[in-house]
């Protein structure tokens, strides 16, 4: 026992003439993993600290207290590396703990079953049929893939798929960004061919979706969200006068009417109302979002060309920042001399502890911190 251990000891040198840090490698299960600790002055194993490579980590995962233990009680680096190396290699320390459960089931999550040789051969041959240009991403025991297309817009597009080790036999998880649910139609003759074939069509099938969002990205200042993502459906443009409007597209009818609402100062966004609901007939699918936004709303959206983000992201009164708990100041002092965006949740703090304030429903009716004139806030549920 005692020499069957020295032998496997782990190979640890100091790196200091203080004799306080210590690197080199454990070796487990046949496999050396790097692992550095840090003494303090006094040498004491008890302060000391363990740095170890991500895949010792993940090993160690479920036996942190263990190790924090063993590393309390451990006389010294020696008796401390060998502790440390009979809770990996058995699952056990030496007080008998056992961790056999735990220690197998981490086993497993590292290295899944093998699946049988003809799930890679069957595989690597539709890759080779698919082209091996589409292929961005595989990782080592081939579970996770990832391909590559283009819509006909020029876009381009990532398909993950997890393939199960029963794969052809069963489907794979298919992960994209799109707007809509992605489910494909697998039967056991089914392979990657059928899958990407399913794919490009369903980017074809949203292509008129993102043509609408990409003009209204590329021609607008979309103030939220900050990067959309292709699945991203809603956007707060900017109008000026710290107004904006929030639209919720639809991606199966894209140039269709948006659900929409405004934000900003009344005396803004009032006459926006009005013309949207006394033009709405001149809304034309047949033109893009944008297009009709413009006709129906009789305004030029602010362009990116020569304005600035921060013309319009104006940090809030009370705050002083623009971003908070993922909300913009959306809440605008109606007086037209002042319009100071404020963020509904700090606006709704400073009112409630104003004595001049009164709250009926979910309306509170108070001063503007700015310019004292009366100031009303609905609370909505909206996130934002
Ligand atoms: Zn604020
Ligand atoms: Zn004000």
């Amino acid at each position: 026992m005692e020499a069957s251990l020295l032998r496997q000891c782990p190979l640890l040198l100091p790196q200091n003439r203080a004799k306080t840090v210590y690197e080199g490698f454990i070796s487990v299960q046949g496999r050396d993993f790097h692992l550095r600790i840090e003494l303090p002055e006094d040498l004491q194993m008890k302060n000391a600290r363990l740095l170890c490579s991500w895949q010792l980590k993940t090993i160690l995962n479920g036996y942190h207290q263990i190790v924090q233990q063993r590393m309390q009680h451990s006389p010294d680096l020696m008796s401390f590396l060998m502790e440390l190396k009979m809770v990996l290699e058995t699952g056990s320390d030496s007080t008998g703990i056992s961790m056999k459960e735990v220690a197998l089931k981490k086993k497993q999550e590292l290295c899944p079953p093998p699946p049988p040789p003809q799930f890679y051969s069957s595989l690597v041959e539709e890759i080779g049929i698919l082209g091996w240009d589409k292929l961005v991403f595989v990782d080592t025991c081939l579970s996770t893939i990832k391909l590559k297309a283009e819509d006909a817009s020029g876009r381009k597009h990532l398909l993950t798929l997890k393939l199960k080790a029963k794969y052809p036999a069963e489907s794979p998880d298919c992960f994209v960004d799109f707007p809509v649910p992605f489910s494909v139609s697998w039967t056991p003759q089914s392979s990657l061919i059928s899958i990407y074939g399913q794919f490009l069509a369903a980017l074809e099938s949203l292509k008129a979706f993102w043509d609408v969002m990409d003009e209204i990205d590329e021609k607008t200042w979309v103030l939220e969200p900050e990067k959309p993502t292709r699945s991203a459906t809603a956007r707060r443009i900017a109008l000026g006068n710290n107004a904006s409007i929030h639209i919720e597209v639809d991606p199966k009818h894209p140039t269709m009417l948006p659900e929409s609402c405004f934000l900003g100062a009344d005396h803004v966004v009032k006459p926006l109302g009005i013309k949207l609901s006394r033009n709405i007939h001149l809304w034309d699918p047949e033109n893009s979002l944008l297009q009709n936004l413009k006709d129906v709303l009789e305004i030029d959206f602010p362009a990116r060309t020569n304005l600035e983000k921060s013309d319009f992201s104006m940090d809030c009164g009370i705050c002083y920042s623009y971003q908070l708990d993922g909300a913009i100041p959306d809440q605008v002092c109606d007086n037209p001399q002042c319009a100071q965006p404020f963020h509904q949740i700090c606006l709704y703090e400073w009112l409630r502890g104003l004595l001049t304030s009164r709250q009926s429903f979910n309306i509170i009716f108070g001063e503007c911190p700015y310019c004292s004139k009366p100031i009303t806030l609905k609370m909505s549920g909206r996130k934002s």
